[in-house]
């Protein structure tokens, strides 16, 4: 069973969430093999479930709840990233709604999933339509949902979900809607796990919705003015969970640095373990700074795409390093030859490098880097 070495990690993260990081690393390797182990195992364990009541705290809180979320994010990631995606949690789902749902929208959606201690899905990613989500498919017409939803976390397991669609071929139509369990038993829509070599227990799967009736109660928004409705939130949303995913890359880039020096110290030199935990500062730093800005400015997109390729590069170079030294003594280390493949997974979430690197351009071109007019 992997472990976690507890001095170090009290050391980097605190003891508030000790019991939690090692609970992931000791299931680490269960949870790759079946994404629901930990919902068929530890529905009712204390840890489970005050991490679910944290979530829906956490998303409630104000003002340094981005810079809040990253910590939190990177030190559970460190544990393992799949076992965080796979304990029930209202994630993004319940970060929307919180956004931009009526009082009777948050409430149905949070007692829901405390009671029923479940996993939830946000689905945007399409099969035609990943990185330009901004052009997604699924429609509504005459008050009935179709479309397809690809690569959604938790999409086939989840008690309750959120899903974006456009309710009129125009500008500003972009419009959310809970997907409630009546629906996902519904002939109306068809769900399945996707085979998954990275991070399983993100569990992404497919959603097939056709002519669904909507209920307008379902509906996300509709109390607020056009521009708050749709796009105009979800980028404050997708701004302020961007942090996060970027820290759970430095947290499994920490772990397998701190999982190498524990185990390997004969085989890497002491030099290049420093370079990598020195690129990892500041990476994380980087991101800190990042989650600041988002919290001041919700529309503050720029250093967060900055950061994300940072973080994303940094986790991808430390896997890379210990690959190159370690060779085939990884493929004998079950955690480390996972956790060496799980980085490449957040690349892919909340946008990637080259998406990030077009928002930078656009924000050179806005001024948002002073200091390069001068050079
Ligand atoms: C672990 C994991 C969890 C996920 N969770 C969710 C989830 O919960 N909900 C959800 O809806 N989706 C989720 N996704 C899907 C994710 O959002 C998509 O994978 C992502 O948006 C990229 O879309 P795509 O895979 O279709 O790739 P594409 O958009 O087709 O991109 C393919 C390549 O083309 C490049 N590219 C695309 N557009 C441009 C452009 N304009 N300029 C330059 N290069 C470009 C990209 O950088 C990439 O290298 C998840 C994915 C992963 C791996």
């Amino acid at each position: 069973m992997p472990t976690i070495n507890k001095d170090k990690v009290a050391h980097r993260y605190g003891t508030e969430r000790l019991d939690l990081i090692e609970f992931y690393r000791e299931v680490s390797l269960k949870v790759d093999d079946d994404p629901d182990y930990i919902v068929n195992n530890f529905l009712d364990s204390e840890l489970v479930y005050g991490k679910l009541v944290a979530d829906l705290e956490r998303n409630n809180a104000m003002p340094s709840s981005t810079q809040n979320r990253c910590r939190v994010s990177e030190s559970l990631a460190y544990g393992d990233p799949g076992a965080l995606l796979a304990t029930p949690s209202p994630s993004l789902s319940g970060a929307i709604i919180d956004e931009i749902g009526s009082k009777e929208q948050q409430v149905y959606f949070q007692n829901y999933v405390l009671e029923n201690k479940c996993r939830t899905f946000f689905g945007v990613t399409e099969p035609n339509k990943g990185s330009d989500a901004s052009n997604i498919e699924t429609h509504q017409f005459e008050g009935k949902i179709s479309g397809e939803k690809m690569l959604v976390g938790n999409a086939a397991a989840a008690g309750i979900g959120t899903i974006l669609f456009r309710s009129q071929s125009k500008f500003l139509d972009m419009r959310a809607a809970i997907i409630t369990p009546e629906l996902l038993a519904s002939e109306f829509i068809e769900r399945s796990p996707l085979n998954m070599t990275i991070i399983r227990g993100c569990n992404l799967g497919y959603v097939r919705i056709k002519d669904m009736p909507l209920d307008e109660q379902y509906i996300l928004g509709n109390h607020l003015g056009p521009m708050q409705q749709g796009i105009m939130s979800l980028i404050k949303v997708f701004n302020r969970f961007r942090p996060s995913v970027s820290a759970m890359a430095v947290g499994v880039a920490q772990a397998i640095v701190d999982h190498v020096q524990d185990n390997y110290a004969n085989v890497i030199s002491p030099y290049q373990l420093k370079l990598l935990e020195q690129e990892i500062e500041l990476a994380r730093q980087t991101n800190l700074d990042a989650a600041r800005c988002v919290d001041t400015d919700p529309y503050a997109a720029t250093p967060s795409s900055l950061a994300k390729i940072k973080c994303c590069a940094v986790a991808k170079k430390a896997a890379h390093t210990v690959n190159e030294l370690l060779q085939e003594a990884v493929l004998f280390d079950p955690w480390l030859s996972k956790a060496v493949r799980d980085v490449y997974a957040f690349e892919w979430m909340e946008g990637t490098t080259n998406i990030h690197l077009n928002n930078i351009s656009m924000g050179i071109k806005r001024n948002e880097f002073p200091c390069l007019q001068n050079s």
